[in-house]
């Protein structure tokens, strides 16, 4: 078959000149329709025109490449050559839907019409070639609808307002006094089609054109064009897919689900996308056409009937009445169900990856429209991962590479306490799992107000779509009336990692006053909700939530991930209970436990502004005195938590003004609780007052000016280490000093802590390796760090404020600059989140190069907050760290983050020497 155009590829008759390796070129709708189309499954012929004139068409003032236009009509000429059809024929009309498509699929950014090419010509001959004027009918009414929408841009004038379309069919259905859309007869459809072109000439100023050509090239035009629309923007910015991409479009022959009760569309996947287990999982509506099924229309049915009997239980419907009025595909289209079990197993062994599709059955004939690798909640995709190794689909390693390391925070989340009471106003769909509870708000805008404001909230609409995107990126939750599992809500719900109950029909909302009621309960704007994903339950008020249990999938996948790794994961915990869930989240050890948050506490506080206040150093030690038992107290809890492994503890780094009150009030409030006046208080206050802070007397400074505070605290730990020694506890405790930029200042306080620790371990008659090292957070100790390194016995770089030091960006302060930065792409991303690989890490690599060739035993690790983020962890595996750091949530993300470093590495090296 000869190319009939460079930049387009035809697919249709069992051969495609596209692959579903060019997804770049053809987008991944296009390059998986033609891989189908080669594999012989049942794909409706058509074509797709590249990404490349999606550039072409934005670098050249919205035109195409030379020949594109005879490329279309040559290749239009080809479909109808195979289907007997002619586009734009008043007898027998090929339609055709034109479908855009992006390399990574962009759920509903994107905009597709169906049915084009009708216009008031051709209509009669759908009519007499179906011998169905209702469908005839039906098909123009959704084109009338799609084209006044995605093509002429008619769309809601406010947000808060009902699609101008939907409100037209609602207007008819309720003048006819009937529910369901195929209750409309093939008058109100004609009257439909009419009041559409009415509004659409009112509103746009024009009509839809009555020449199919130019239907078709304003179609593509207009899918070109969606490409920089606000919504597919924005999607773009969240999940940072560069804006050079494009879109490829996709003009494809129509089939018909919406011809009679043999027809009907649907949407699958070839495992259950909520939970992983094997096995078609989808749903479908007979007798409908496209996106009806997503949009929740109708009340879609179930694929197979083992789900159809789940879906009736969990909606208190009987046996009885659910074959009968639900009946799922496996019963009323056997064939066509056996048909779609066959196909869905060979796509997922081609792919190799859980697959989502899209059919279509037209008079009890099967067509396949879409297969995509299908998204899934984290607790899918470990199970998903590990059971297709055991089925020989993948080995351990591509299993590790094909779980996004972030979204395994989403299975350490809290569930509901299965103890505390609760008020279940209604059950819905259990879209995507997980409990959260926050305010109700019924618009994305609202969600946005609110939670900038800091609080929780839960999203709730009718159905959502696209424009919703944004309330949705800062939900909690999502909760919505109608719509499947499948439903937009659902399917970007999970995408997220957000928890959802979706289809929730006994729900009243009410956008105009800002209220939702079920069963008699009514929640409005403001007030609180709680979900639960997992069971679809939708709660009123406040629920009590407890720590999540982990799935044998998911203890065997981290096994595989902790054999696959080389750097060690350890977590950033203050206290007993965050050391051990860290612990059980894999960690294997403490990088980093900050000692001044213990200062905060109550009781304790009132003693640290003793120190502050302390006159001399006879005043500071006796203060001292009652911090050292309570701050014992800690150790003894964190080092026990983490018996034999290490806890890397860091003396005090705050300035200490940070301990005394600001407001004028409150200084005269504390005055005679600490025992003290006014006028001295205050006047202390002032003499800490520092112009930056940040870079003022903090860190390793306090120590080298009040050596009594960081003896006081070295001997809280060792003191600690010692007891539970002495009880056969294995405490291993690594004292590090935070803001090391000079050899000299580490020697100093090293030898202090060291008299300290001959005293202390002396009394006891205990031995104990204790170490002491640095944190390397100032630009200087980098470059010195040979230096450094020939003392410290270990280094754990802060890379918050190295990041800060490097970048000379206050991290404070940034909030208001750096978006604009990230905006205009100054930066790629927030240095503050990812770790910058040329400058900080840069300085890194220099220090680690030093440090190892200076002392070889040195260990090395990092515990900024960079050390929970995989693209950071990957980078410090490079940089050859020993270990990384992170919050307890973060472990299991960093275990994976590191594993795929691992395994990455090697890829590369044999790719090298494949050369
Ligand atoms: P999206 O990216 O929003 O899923 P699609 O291009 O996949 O958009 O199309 C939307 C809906 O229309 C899907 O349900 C799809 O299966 C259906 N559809 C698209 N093209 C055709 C066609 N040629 N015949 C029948 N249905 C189609
Ligand atoms: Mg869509
Ligand atoms: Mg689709």
């Amino acid at each position: 078959m000869a190319r009939l155009h460079p930049e387009i590829y035809f697919f249709g008759g069992n051969v495609a000149e596209g692959r579903s390796s060019m997804r770049d070129l053809l987008g991944g709708k296009g390059a998986n329709l033609a891989e189908m189309a080669s594999l012989k499954l049942p794909v409706p012929p058509g074509f797709t025109i590249s990404t490349q004139v999606c550039t072409y068409f934005y670098q050249h003032g919205s035109t195409y490449p030379k020949g594109l236009t005879q490329g279309v009509a040559k290749s239009i000429a080809r479909m109808e050559k195979l289907l007997g059809r002619k586009f734009g024929d008043r007898k027998n009309p090929l339609l055709v839907s034109v479908r855009s498509g992006a390399r990574v699929s962009m759920p509903g950014m994107m905009d597709t019409v169906l049915n084009l090419g009708l216009t008031d010509e051709t209509i009669s001959g759908l009519e007499a070639v179906s011998q169905n004027p209702r469908f005839a009918w039906d098909s123009y009414r959704r084109f009338c609808q799609m084209y006044g929408d995605v093509v002429l841009k008619l769309k809601p004038e406010n947000k808060t307002d009902p699609d101008p379309f939907e409100e037209l069919i609602d207007r008819k259905k309720a003048l006819k006094g009937v529910t369901q859309d195929l209750d409309l007869t093939v008058d109100d459809l004609k009257e439909l089609v009419a009041e559409f072109r009415d509004l659409i000439r009112r509103r746009v100023g024009r009509d839809i054109p009555q020449d199919p050509q130019k239907q078709l090239w304003e179609a593509i035009g207009a899918v070109f064009g969606s490409w920089q629309n606000e919504r597919a923007i924005a999607y773009r910015k969240f999940n940072k897919i560069p804006d050079e991409w494009g879109t490829a479009v996709t003009v494809q022959s129509m089939v018909f689900g919406n011809l009679g009760s043999d027809c009907a569309t649907g949407v699958s996947f070839t495992r259950d996308p909520a939970i992983g287990e094997k096995g078609i999982y989808g749903e479908f509506l007979p007798n409908a056409q496209g996106e009806d099924v997503v949009a929740g229309i109708r009340t879609p049915r179930q694929i197979s009937l083992a789900a159809g009997r789940k879906w009736a239980e969990r909606h208190d419907i009987s046996e009885k009445e659910r074959a009968k009025l639900h009946p799922t595909l496996e019963e009323a289209f056997p064939s066509v169900y056996r048909e779609l079990l066959k196909i869905s197993a060979r796509l997922e062994k081609h792919f190799r990856d859980m697959q989502d599709m899209e059919f279509t059955i037209e008079r009890g004939r099967l067509f396949m429209l879409q297969t995509r690798t299908g998204k899934r909640t984290a607790a899918a995709a470990v199970k998903i991962a590990v059971d297709m190794v055991q089925e020989r689909l993948l080995d351990k390693r591509q299993a590790l590479m094909r779980v996004e390391p972030v979204q395994l925070e989403q299975l350490l989340h809290p569930q509901l306490d299965p103890k505390a009471k609760k008020q279940v106003i209604a059950r819905g769909l259990p879209a995507s799992p997980g409990a959260v509870t926050g305010e109700a708000v019924f618009s994305a805008d609202e969600a946005v107000t609110v939670a900038g404001a800091g609080r929780p909230v839960i999203l709730v609409r009718l159905e959502t779509s696209p424009e919703d995107i944004h309330g949705m990126q800062v939900a909690e939750g999502i909760l919505t009336a109608r719509g499947g599992m499948t439903s937009h809500a659902a399917v970007v719900a999970r995408g997220m990692g957000k928890c959802c109950v979706a289809g929730c029909g006994d729900l009243n909302i009410d956008y105009g006053s800002g209220a939702v009621s079920a069963n008699g309960v009514v929640i409005h704007r403001g007030e609180y909700l709680t979900l639960d994903g997992t069971t679809g339950e939708v709660i009123a008020g406040r629920v009590a939530t407890v720590e999540a249990t982990m799935s044998p999938a998911f203890a065997k996948f981290m096994s595989w991930a902790d054999a696959e790794r080389r750097l060690g994961v350890r977590a950033n915990a203050d206290t007993p209970h965050d050391a051990k869930v860290a612990r059980d989240f894999g960690a294997e050890g403490i990088g980093l436990c900050r000692t001044e948050h213990m200062f905060f506490e109550a009781k304790r506080i009132e003693a640290v502004r003793q120190m502050i206040l302390a006159e001399n150093a006879e005043q500071r030690a006796l203060a001292l005195d009652k911090i050292v038992p309570m701050q014992r107290g800690d150790f003894v809890g964190i080092l026990k938590a983490m018996a034999g492994l290490p806890v890397t503890i860091r003396l005090l780094d705050p300035p200490l003004h940070e301990f005394l009150p600001k407001e004028e009030h409150e200084i005269r409030e504390l005055a005679p609780k600490i025992g003290t006046t006014y006028e001295h208080l205050k006047k202390v206050c002032e003499s800490l007052f520092e112009f930056n802070p940040m870079l003022g007397h903090r860190g390793c400074r306090l120590g080298i000016s009040y050596p009594e505070i960081y003896k006081a605290q070295a001997r809280a730990i060792l003191e600690a280490a010692a007891e539970l020694r002495s009880q056969g506890v294995e405490a291993m405790p690594e004292i590090m000093l935070p803001l090391i930029g000079d050899r000299k200042e580490f020697d100093t306080l090293a030898a202090e802590i060291r008299e300290v620790g001959r005293t202390v371990l002396g009394n006891n008659g205990v031995r104990l390796d204790y170490t002491i090292g640095t944190m390397i957070e100032v630009p200087r100790a980098c470059i010195v760090a040979d230096q450094i390194a020939a003392s410290a016995q270990f280094f754990s770089f802060g890379t918050n404020d190295l990041t800060q030091m490097t970048y000379g960006l206050s991290r404070d302060d940034s909030a208001k600059f750096l978006n604009a930065y990230v905006e205009r792409g100054i930066y790629k991303k927030d240095p503050f989140q990812e770790l910058d690989p040329d400058g900080v890490a840069g300085l890194m690599k220099i220090a680690i190069g030093l440090a190892r060739k200076a002392n070889k035993k040195l260990k090395i690790g990092i515990c900024g907050e960079h050390g929970g983020d995989p693209a950071s962890v990957k980078l410090c595996h490079r940089l050859g760290l020993d270990y990384v750091s992170c919050s307890p949530f973060r472990v299991p993300v960093a275990r994976l983050a590191a594993a795929q470093a691992a395994i990455e590495e090697r890829q590369k090296k044999r790719e090298f020497k494949d050369v």
